[in-house]
């Protein structure tokens, strides 16, 4: 059997593992999973799946970067096109903002 390459310790097991990107299911895919520390590993063949799933669904591409303007005596943050298609925001929507630590911001609907 083979070892984990990533604690070097545990033994990789062959498993059906279901992915998620941001919470939604991409579906059911072939992995290779360590018994002791839990890693994941897919091959290249079931990745590709996972990425045309993804792209399919339309969440692909949805992480992006954006810059923080001004407004008045606040800042804002711009939402990119896609975000807004994808999870249909509309301007004047009431959000809850949330700070992570001081790298991170987490906005609820
Ligand atoms: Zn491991």
């Amino acid at each position: 059997m083979e070892k984990c390459y990533i604690c070097e310790k545990g033994n990789l097991q062959q498993k059906k593992v279901e992915y998620k990107l941001y919470g939604i299911s991409l579906g059911v895919y072939a992995a290779e999973v360590c018994n002791l520390c839990k890693e994941t590993f897919y091959n290249e063949n079931e990745s590709r799946k996972m990425t045309e799933s993804a792209k399919k669904k339309g969440l692909w591409g949805l992480k992006a970067r954006t810059k923080i303007g001004e407004a008045g005596s606040t800042l804002d943050i711009r939402l990119p096109k896609k975000i807004i298609d994808f999870m249909r925001v509309q301007k004047g929507r009431e959000v809850e903002i949330e700070p992570l630590g001081k790298d991170k911001l987490i906005v609820s609907f």
